[in-house]
């Protein structure tokens, strides 16, 4: 029965029910300089909390670390290994749910 309500739920759904311990500071951080010059942006892209967002006038990506769901995607996917990140501080993060 767990099975069949969780095929109802949409990712937004899936996301929405997870808890995150918030770290006052950021586990994530870019080489500006690299992110200058970087065409393709995929950080923003492949990331699947909105973690990176682009601000009008602005070549280097906003991080939203809070909403970091610890996956390492965005790691495997910035041509230009700008993305320095480290677990965040001990209890803090996303928590998962199983079961
Ligand atoms: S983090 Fe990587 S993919 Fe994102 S803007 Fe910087 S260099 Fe480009
Ligand atoms: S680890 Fe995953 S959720 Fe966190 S910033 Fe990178 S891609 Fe986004």
């Amino acid at each position: 029965m767990g099975d069949i309500d969780d095929k109802k739920q949409s990712v937004e759904d899936k996301l929405a029910t997870l808890k995150f311990i918030c770290d006052n500071e950021t586990h994530i951080a870019l080489i500006k300089d690299k992110c200058r010059v970087c065409k393709d942006k995929n950080c923003i892209y492949f990331c699947p909390a909105g973690v990176y967002a682009l601000e009008t006038n602005s070549d280097i990506p906003d991080v939203h670390y809070e909403n970091c769901l610890e996956c390492g995607t965005c790691r495997i996917s910035c041509p230009m290994e700008a993305i320095e990140w480290k677990s965040p501080k001990g209890g803090k993060g996303v928590r998962y749910r199983f079961g």
